[in-house]
């Protein structure tokens, strides 16, 4: 049943996860354990990451790498350690993240941090693992992790906004590019998390709120979305249906298209026209 969703991934294949020790990362791992994948954690948070390696019950077809995917020197590292332990990869996701850049005005250490990690991050994933599951003949499947902050871009980290909004071009641009060279035999897929119960908001809440999901749901719902050949593998939590989804980001393209002032979901005048656009979806706020 599994071995449908993906010709790539087959027991005994190689999967390599960023950002594995918590979270998305860490769900998707045990979910590819769990399908007898041999999978290596890549994280640049090494305690946790010991942790998360040590609750996976998978013997010596799981290891841990510690991994700065903002460094390309790191993740030269993870690809070699990799090849030396397991062999080709066939299945890669570029899934660290982290918040906390700023708005456009701020905090310029914080964009470095953010476009390191966030797309450089996935830029030095896509280009150290992808070319070699081109050139040979196996099934591959890449996965990166995007966000509804870089499509719809609202107000605040902008950095985070303008990092997201890079893995969805870079996303593309590669799915496309695959597309050309493999003919649908290596694939890519953008993975879009709604509001999800993770490290990265268990900093700020200390309980799982209603609204979120949690990162086993978003798993299904990857899994879900590859199986069903998406690319935009966009997913819903528990307060935002996919119908919102579709309208707010049919809005966000109106802005350019209608002429409309930058980000004016989020503006005064606009207020109104937003709201009667939602309509009966809800999910004007
Ligand atoms: P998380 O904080 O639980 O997991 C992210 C992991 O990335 C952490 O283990 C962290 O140590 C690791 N990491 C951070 N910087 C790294 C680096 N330089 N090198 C290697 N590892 C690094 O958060 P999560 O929510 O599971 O995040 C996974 C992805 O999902 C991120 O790309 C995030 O932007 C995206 N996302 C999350 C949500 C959400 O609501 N949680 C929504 C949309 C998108």
């Amino acid at each position: 049943m599994e071995k449908t969703i993906h010709p790539a991934l087959k027991p005994g294949n190689v999967a390599v996860i960023t950002g594995a020790a918590n979270g998305i990362g860490l769900a998707a791992a045990k979910r590819l354990a769990a399908m007898d994948l041999r999978v290596c954690l890549a994280d640049r948070d090494e305690p946790t990451l010991k942790e998360a390696i040590a609750g996976i019950d998978a013997g010596d077809r799981v290891f841990a790498q510690p991994t700065d995917v903002s460094d390309a020197s790191s993740v030269d590292r993870l690809a070699e350690a990799v090849a030396e332990r397991f062999g080709a990869v066939s299945v890669v996701m570029n899934n660290a993240g982290i918040g906390g850049g700023g708005d456009a005005l701020s905090n310029p250490e914080g964009w470095q941090r953010v476009l390191g990690v966030n797309l450089m991050g996935v830029l030095h994933g896509v280009q150290r693992f992808v070319p070699a599951m081109v050139e040979g003949d196996e099934p591959g499947l890449v996965v990166n992790t995007g966000s509804k902050q870089g499509i719809t871009q609202p107000p605040g980290d902008t950095a985070y906004n303008v990092s997201k909004s890079g893995v969805k071009a870079l996303t593309e641009g590669l799915a496309h590019t695959l597309r050309e060279k493999t003919g649908g035999r290596v694939t890519a897929h953008l993975l879009i998390p709604g509001f999800t119960y993770t490290g990265m908001i268990a900093r700020f809440l200390p309980e799982k709120p209603a609204a979120a999901w949690t990162p086993e749901q978003v798993v299904d719902r990857l899994f879900e979305g590859i199986a069903r050949h998406e690319f935009y593998i966009l997913c819903p939590d528990n307060e935002t249906t996919r119908e919102q989804d579709e309208k707010r980001i049919a809005w966000a393209a109106g802005d350019l298209i209608e002429n409309r002032p930058a980000l004016s979901r989020w503006h005064p005048d606009y207020k109104k026209a937003f709201e009667e656009f939602m309509g009966s979806v809800g999910g004007s706020r």
